[in-house]
């Protein structure tokens, strides 16, 4: 049995769904514009790159966008 929260050290996201609030904490490191999720990627609303969800973590990295 696993147990969702942030009691192991240094992973928090590992079993929390990717929602609203883990969106507007995220930013584009491109462009600092918001993101929004679409198909399972974060999709910058400004620029469109796409940043891949690896695990149930958002990869945002310049180098990982599409
Ligand atoms: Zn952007």
């Amino acid at each position: 049995m696993r147990k969702a929260g942030a009691n192991c050290a240094g992973v928090v996201f590992v079993d929390k769904m990717i929602d609203k609030e883990l969106l507007n904490i995220l930013a584009c490191p491109a462009c600092k514009a918001d993101v929004e999720l679409k198909d399972n990627k974060i999709v910058c609303k400004k620029c469109g790159r796409r940043y891949p969800v690896r695990e149930g973590i958002p990869v945002m990295l310049i180098d990982e966008a599409e």
